[in-house]
This record gives C-alpha cells, sequence and structure tokens, in this order.
C-alpha cells in the first residue's frame, strides 16, 4: 500500500442503506467516479434522450461524470470533517463504496482499505455496489463484506455484450456475499431475468432482491403490489426504496 495513493470521488454523505439486503443499516457513502456504462444510451449524458431501447437514465449520471481525486489523507480528512468518517466506522457504521462503477477503481479501493487499517486502525464493514461486469481481485473481495450486485437489463440501452458477463455473474452467485438487486418496473423485465439468468442458472434464485423503479413515492406505492406478485409467485426477496419512501423524490441522503 503507498500512502500517496489517490482515489477519484464525485459524492460522499452520510444516510441509511435504502435498499437490499442491509437496508435500513446507517452508512457512510463513497460514490467514486466514472462508470463503464451509460444506461439510457450513449449520447445520453449529452441530451438526455433515451437510446438504443433504453427506457430509463442512470439517476446518478451527472454525480459520477464529475469528481475530485483525492489522495488518501486529504479525503479521510475531508470525511471526517463531513461525516465524523473513522468514529462512525468504528462504532459499525457501514462503508458502502458506490459509483458510477467502482470496481473501475478496485485496486485503489484495496489500497484505501489497507491505508485504513495501518493508519486508523479501522477494518469497516464494507459494502459494494457494482454493475457485476469487472471482476473483482481476490484481496479486494477478502476485505468486502457486502456485494450488491446490479446486472443491467436490456431496457438500460446496454447491448448484452457491454452489460452481461456469464463468468462474471457466476463468480458472484457463488458468492455467499452477493445479492443481486434488479429494479423493475413491468412484467416483462422480470421475464428477461427469468429466462436469461435464472432458468440457465447463472444466478442462483436465492440470491435475487426485486424492488420497484421509482422516483416517487406515488410510483413505488403503485409498483409495490406487482413486485410483491412477482416475488411471491417466483419465490424470490422483495425489497422496498427506503430512500423513496422516506425523502420522496431527494437524492444525496
Ligand atoms: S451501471 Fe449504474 S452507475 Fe453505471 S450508468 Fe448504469 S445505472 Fe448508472
Amino acid at each position: 500500500m503507498q500512502k500517496q495513493d489517490k482515489i477519484a470521488v464525485s459524492e460522499y454523505f452520510y444516510s441509511l442503506q435504502g435498499e437490499g439486503r442491509t437496508m435500513g443499516i446507517p452508512a457512510i457513502f463513497l460514490r467514486l467516479t466514472g462508470c463503464n456504462l451509460i444506461c439510457g444510451g450513449k449520447g445520453v449524458e449529452k441530451d438526455g434522450i433515451l437510446r438504443d431501447g433504453a427506457t430509463w437514465i442512470c439517476d446518478t449520471i451527472d454525480v459520477w461524470m464529475q469528481g475530485t481525486t483525492w489522495s488518501f489523507d486529504d479525503i479521510t480528512e475531508e470525511l471526517n470533517k463531513t461525516t465524523d468518517f473513522v468514529k462512525r466506522l468504528k462504532e459499525g457504521v457501514h462503508l458502502v463504496i458506490t459509483g458510477g462503477e467502482p470496481l473501475l477503481q478496485q485496486t485503489r479501493i484495496l489500497h484505501y482499505l489497507e491505508y485504513l487499517e495501518e493508519e486508523h486502525q479501522l477494518i469497516p464493514v464494507v459494502e459494494i455496489e457494482t454493475n457485476a461486469t469487472i471482476l473483482p481481485h481476490e484481496d479486494l473481495d477478502k476485505r468486502v463484506h457486502f456485494w450488491n450486485s446490479s446486472p443491467k437489463l436490456s431496457n438500460s440501452g446496454m447491448s448484452a455484450e457491454e452489460r452481461l458477463n456469464i463468468d462474471i455473474l457466476k463468480w458472484f452467485s457463488r458468492n455467499d456475499k452477493t445479492m443481486f438487486k434488479f429494479v423493475l418496473s413491468n412484467i416483462e423485465e422480470f421475464e428477461e431475468i427469468r429466462d436469461q439468468l435464472i432458468s440457465t442458472s447463472v444466478i442462483d434464485r436465492s440470491k435475487i432482491v426485486l424492488m420497484p423503479a421509482a422516483d416517487s413515492i406515488e410510483q413505488l406505492l403503485e409498483r409495490n403490489e406487482m413486485i410483491a406478485d412477482l416475488c411471491i409467485e417466483n419465490q424470490l426477496r422483495m425489497s422496498t426504496r427506503l430512500h423513496v419512501e422516506i425523502w420522496n423524490k431527494l437524492t444525496g441522503v
């Protein structure tokens, strides 16, 4: 580990984990810069126009496209000032590393976790949110407690080659620390998951959690029942979206 290592960060805040297996747990979110996909279709980042069959746009695209490259000392000092970072993580608050696609910077993440242990005697509970297109290094996997994987469907406007890597998906599916989160707005999207990922044994159904696509409380309530029915019918786990439920359309909370 090099103490002078750097990491590109777009946003950080202290809140609750809003979805999935650890929903409700207090967490400090570190959003890293950059992604290898452009959900909404390539070009959507410039004009907001959906392309290539996309039905939705990545809701953090404006955030992860910007960022600052920090030294480990500087980002830790900044996080301590804004979130009481080291103290809270020592008390059990989770560190959620998200993006963009954080695994684009996986060596930096590993070095930062090593730095936190060596310089601050801190071994945090780490969750990494990933689109599951990049294989994690073994050394990083050892330091991660939860892999929150969200493979993208055809409605993202990305080609199957770009968004699905079967070997990598199987690696995540074999990993005890993985949950696959899918955000759905209709039944056809579930059928794509069922036919391409569950029936083909790429993803173990016990690792799947379905959530309603919603950017407002009204939409969440409207779609909750559809997701509940799908989960009951197909023996899958359901999660709501705590941030939408509590803060409605606010982001960064
Ligand atoms: S993979 Fe995630 S962060 Fe990247 S563009 Fe798609 S939704 Fe956004």
